[in-house]
């Protein structure tokens, strides 16, 4: 009789992990902000293993070291800043051997590391750690640690654990993917494909709302010249800096609008909601703010200005009817800029 309600019991327990399982699997397929995946997956661990702490670490692989990137406990704080080399530590070694551990006794377990301990001022007795493993090769580890009322971990928990490290692997696998494929590398701006989609996704919705939608186009003034004079990665170096100017302006102002890398040295930028007026003040913040900002080229410092056509949606409606139009009005704009001696904002407008 006992056995069969410890069993059915058991059962109970394993179905409940089941479905905080597909629960978290419902997350995962629905959302592409990795740090919020991965909040939710730690905070699942810690809840459901009835842990003190849970954590996921990162391998950086520039250093061959586990950095923190979520912590779940109360000491958090306090061991953000550590971090393992491979091999050091539970985790370091979890990550070097490419296998889970199950350590009952952490005190007395001679991989374990006091770093975090001494830190934080707590006491890890058990705990768990698994690796992070994307198509064999390891990019990490999660751990939980000390289990409520000084019970042990087991491993059904381990097993559990183990189901979790690998939605956490294929979450931060995802993004990365989502990245590569949507984003330009040298400067972290979307890439033109991505952006094109965006600019018809919102074109479709602002035309449906009556709305407001700009875009503004970025042209360096005299690039070629940028190049001459500094060689091509003196000008790759001008794009990189050029790209941060504008993803500060635009995240500064207003996390709805969107940039983009459309050509070489042309860059893009989103603004929903936003009438011509608006997006004339954007563009001036941008070309202001590249203007007096130093570019370091080796031991030099350059200076580079930018002259930004646009187009907005309800003052150009006459010419507007597709994506496109929006990318050729925003252009032609660019050339009325240069045609009035460059570093200058100009809206579009139709010529005589
Ligand atoms: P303007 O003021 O009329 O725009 O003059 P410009 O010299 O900037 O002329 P244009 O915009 O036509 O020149 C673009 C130049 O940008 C030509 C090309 O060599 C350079 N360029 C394009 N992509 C890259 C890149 O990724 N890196 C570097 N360093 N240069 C690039
Ligand atoms: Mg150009
Ligand atoms: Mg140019």
């Amino acid at each position: 009789m006992l056995r069969q309600a410890i069993e059915i019991l058991d059962l109970r327990e394993e179905n409940s992990r089941l479905y905080q399982l597909l629960d978290a699997n419902q997350i995962l397929s629905s959302s592409l902000d990795l740090n919020l995946v991965l909040d939710v997956l730690m905070q699942k661990a810690r809840d459901v293993l009835s842990a003190a702490a849970s954590s996921l670490m990162l391998l950086d692989v520039e250093t061959d070291e586990l950095y923190f990137h979520t912590i779940k406990g109360d000491k958090a704080d306090e061991v953000l800043s550590i971090r393992l080399k491979i091999g050091e530590g539970i985790a370091g070694w979890v990550a070097q051997q490419g296998q889970s551990l199950l350590v009952a006794d952490c005190q007395s377990d001679p991989r374990f590391s006091r770093k975090a301990d001494d830190n934080s001022g707590f006491q890890t007795h058990t705990m768990m750690c698994a690796p992070l493993k994307v198509r064999g090769r390891i990019i990490g580890t999660v751990q939980v640690l000390n289990k409520e009322n000084m019970q042990l971990f087991n491993e059904k928990d381990l097993a559990f654990f183990e189901l979790l490290a690998s939605q956490a692997a294929i979450a931060i696998e995802n993004a990365r993917l989502h990245e590569m494929a949507t984003v330009d590398a040298m400067t972290g701006l979307y890439l033109k494909s991505y952006f094109k989609a965006r600019l018809e996704d919102s074109y479709r919705r602002t035309q449906v709302a009556n709305g407001q939608l700009s875009l503004l186009m970025s042209d360096i003034d005299f690039f070629k010249k940028v190049n001459d004079k500094y060689g091509h990665q003196g000008g790759d170096q001008a794009l990189v800096e050029l790209a941060q100017v504008i993803r500060d302006t635009v995240t500064r102002l207003d996390s709805d609008d969107i940039a983009g890398r459309y050509g070489g040295e042309e860059f893009c930028v989103l603004l929903p909601n936003s009438d011509a007026t608006r997006a004339l003040e954007v563009a001036e913040l941008i070309r202001q703010n590249i203007e007096s900002r130093p570019i370091q080229i080796g031991d030099q410092q350059a200076y580079i200005t930018i002259s930004i056509g646009i187009a907005s949606f309800q003052d150009h409606r006459p010419w507007i009817h597709s994506a496109e139009d929006f990318v050729k009005l925003a252009d032609e704009a660019l050339y009325i800029c240069k045609d009035r001696g460059r570093n200058c904002c100009a809206l579009f407008t139709q010529k005589e």
